[in-house]
C-alpha cells in the first residue's frame, strides 16, 4: 500500500483521537468521544495490518485472541470500585509492550540471537556501523534507550500501584536514602543509555538499562502512600503514552507517535490537575518524594463525647423544612452501590420544592471522575453535578449537606491543621453549611487514615449504617411525612 495512503489514513485516525479527547471533556459528549477515539484506533490497527512489514500473521492472530480474551474477561469481571487497579494494570501493560518492542528492535538491529542469553553477556563483534549509523541511526538508538527506560519504569511502577490499591502491598518502604537512592538508580540508567550510544554492540549495557529501569519503577512507587496513588496513576498513564510515542519513532509509525503523544500530554495535564486536587507539587511527584500515608493523630481526643448520632427518620424531619440540600458522595457511596437510592432521595426532595445539587470533589472515590460515572449511571442530570470550586461558596446558604460515604474530601484538617498529611488539600467546605448529616458505618477513617473533626462538630449528625440502607430509610420516612 502506498505510504501516502497509509499516512493519510493515519491522519484521519489522529484527528478522530483528538475529537474523541475533546468529547471526553464533557459528560454529555463523553460517550460520543469514546466512540470516535475507538473508531480512530480501529482504523489505525486495520491500516497497519494491511501495510507491509507484517511478517507473521499467526503470532498477531494468537496475540489478538489471547489478549482479547484476557481483556474481555477482566473488563466483564471488574467492579467499579476496582477500576483504578485495572487502569494501573493497563498502564503497566502499555509500558511493558513498549519495552518489549524497543528491546526486540535493538536485538534485531544488532542481529543477535536473543535466545542465546549467554551470548548477550559477550561483546558482539559489531561496531556502531552495524546500525548504518548516521543521524537517523542515532535517533533510533536514543529512542530505543528512552523507550526501554520509560517503558520499564511504567511496567514495574504500575504493578506496584496495582498491588497497593488491591491491598497486596500495605507498607510504604523505599530505598535507603529515599529520593537520593532513586536519583542514583536514574543516574545509573542514564549512564547505561549513554554507554549504549557510544558502543551499541555491548548488549550487556542494554540488560543493565532494563534492570536499573525496572528497579527504578519499583522504588519510585513503593514508598508512596495510598492517598497519593491517584497522582501516581495519572503520571504512569502519561509515562505509558510517552513510551508508546518513542516506540513510534523506533518503528517509524506516525499514528503511534500521535496516539502516544496524546496519551503522554493528556496524562501529564491530568497529573497536574490531580496534584492541585491532592496538594502535591509536580516536582515532588516526579522525584517520588511524597507525603507518607499519615502521621498519628489521636482520634479519641477529637471525638470523645462530642459526636451526635441520629436516625434516618430524624434526618427526614430536618429535610422537610429545608430549602436547599447538597449531597456530597464519596468512596462509601460506591461501596454501598447507593447511587440509585441517592437519586430517589433527591427526586423525593425535589418533588417537595427543595433545591438539590451534588458537590463533586475531583478525588472523591478511588479514581478521577468516579462519582460522576456512578451518578450518571443512576441518571442524575449532569447539570446537578457541581464541581468543588463552584459549590464551595454556596455551602453557607445550604440548609443541609448530606455526606454519603465521603470522609477525606470533607476533612477540615486539610484547611486548618498545619503538619497534617493532608494539609493544603482543597476540600469541600461542608462544615460551613447550616446542618451536616454524615452517613457512614462507623467513625473509621478514610483513605488517608486520619480522624475527621467534621464528625464532632455541633451542627453535624452522624447516621451510622450502610449508605444504601440509610438513604432508602430516609426516602421512605420523607415520603410518609
Ligand atoms: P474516603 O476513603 O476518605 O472515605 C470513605 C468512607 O466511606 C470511609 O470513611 C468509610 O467509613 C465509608 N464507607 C465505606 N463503605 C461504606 C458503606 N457501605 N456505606 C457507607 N459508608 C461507607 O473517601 P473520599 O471519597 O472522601 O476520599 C477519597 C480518598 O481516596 C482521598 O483520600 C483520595 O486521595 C483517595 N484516593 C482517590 C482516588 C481518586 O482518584 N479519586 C484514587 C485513590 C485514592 P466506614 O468504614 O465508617 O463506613
Amino acid at each position: 500500500m502506498s505510504p501516502l495512503i497509509v499516512n493519510l489514513v493515519y491522519l484521519v485516525a489522529g484527528i478522530l483521537f483528538i475529537l474523541g479527547i475533546k468529547g471526553l471533556t464533557k459528560p454529555s459528549t463523553a460517550v460520543r468521544g469514546n466512540l470516535l477515539s475507538a473508531t480512530g484506533m480501529l482504523i489505525a490497527v486495520v491500516i497497519t495490518l494491511l501495510n507491509s512489514e507484517i511478517v507473521n500473521f499467526s503470532y498477531i492472530i494468537a496475540g489478538v485472541l489471547f489478549g482479547g480474551a484476557v481483556g474481555a474477561f477482566m473488563a466483564l469481571r471488574i467492579q467499579m470500585t476496582s477500576m483504578p487497579q485495572m487502569v494501573a494494570l493497563l498502564n503497566g501493560f502499555g509500558g511493558g509492550a513498549s519495552l518489549t518492542i524497543a528491546s526486540a528492535e535493538y536485538f534485531s538491529v544488532l542481529n543477535i540471537d536473543a535466545h542465546l542469553f549467554a551470548d548477550l553477556l559477550e561483546p558482539v563483534a559489531l561496531g556502531a556501523d552495524a546500525f548504518g549509523l548516521g543521524a537517523v541511526g542515532q535517533v533510533t538508538l536514543i529512542s530505543i534507550g528512552l523507550t526501554i527506560l520509560i517503558g520499564a519504569v511504567t511496567l514495574t511502577g504500575s504493578l506496584v500501584a496495582f498491588a497497593k490499591l488491591q491491598g497486596l502491598i500495605k507498607r510504604n518502604v523505599g530505598l535507603p536514602g529515599g529520593p537520593l537512592g532513586n536519583a542514583l538508580l536514574l543516574i545509573g540508567a542514564l549512564t547505561a543509555l549513554v554507554c549504549i550510544l557510544i558502543n551499541p554492540s555491548q548488549a550487556v549495557t542494554i540488560l543493565a538499562l532494563v534492570a536499573l529501569a525496572l528497579l527504578l519503577g519499583l522504588f519510585l512507587v513503593l514508598p508512596i502512600g495510598g492517598a497519593d496513588m491517584p497522582v501516581v496513576i495519572a503520571l504512569l498513564n502519561s509515562y505509558s503514552g510517552l513510551a508508546a510515542a518513542l516506540a513510534g519513532f523506533i518503528l517509524g509509525n506516525t499514528v503511534l507517535i500521535v496516539a502516544g503523544s496524546l496519551v503522554g500530554t493528556s496524562g501529564l495535564i491530568l497529573t497536574k490537575i490531580m496534584c492541585v486536587a491532592m496538594n502535591r507539587s509536580l516536582g515532588n511527584v516526579l522525584f517520588g518524594k511524597m507525603a507518607a500515608a499519615g502521621e498519628v493523630v489521636d482520634a479519641d481526643e477529637i471525638y470523645a463525647g462530642k459526636v451526635t448520632s441520629a436516625q434516618p427518620d430524624e434526618v427526614a424531619m430536618m429535610l422537610e423544612v429545608a430549602k436547599r440540600v447538597v449531597i456530597v458522595p464519596g468512596y462509601g457511596m460506591a461501596m454501598a452501590q447507593a447511587q440509585h437510592a441517592v437519586r430517589e432521595l433527591a427526586d423525593s426532595m425535589e418533588s417537595r420544592g427543595i433545591e438539590v445539587e451534588y458537590g463533586i470533589h475531583p478525588v472523591a472515590g478511588r479514581m478521577p471522575g468516579h462519582m460522576n460515572v456512578l451518578l450518571a449511571e443512576a441518571e442524575v442530570p449532569y447539570d446537578k453535578l457541581v464541581e468543588m470550586d463552584c459549590i464551595n461558596p454556596t455551602f453557607e446558604d445550604t440548609d443541609v449537606v448530606i455526606v454519603i460515604g465521603a470522609n477525606d474530601v470533607t476533612n477540615p484538617m486539610a484547611r486548618e491543621a498545619e503538619g497534617s498529611p493532608i494539609y493544603g488539600m482543597p476540600i469541600l467546605n461542608v462544615d460551613k453549611a447550616k446542618n451536616v448529616v454524615v452517613i457512614k458505618r462507623s467513625l473509621s477513617p478514610g483513605f488517608a487514615g486520619l480522624p475527621n473533626p467534621l464528625f464532632a462538630m455541633d451542627h453535624t449528625l452522624m447516621v451510622y449504617g450502610d449508605g444504601k440502607k440509610a438513604v432508602v430509610e430516609m426516602t421512605t420516612a420523607l415520603n410518609h411525612s
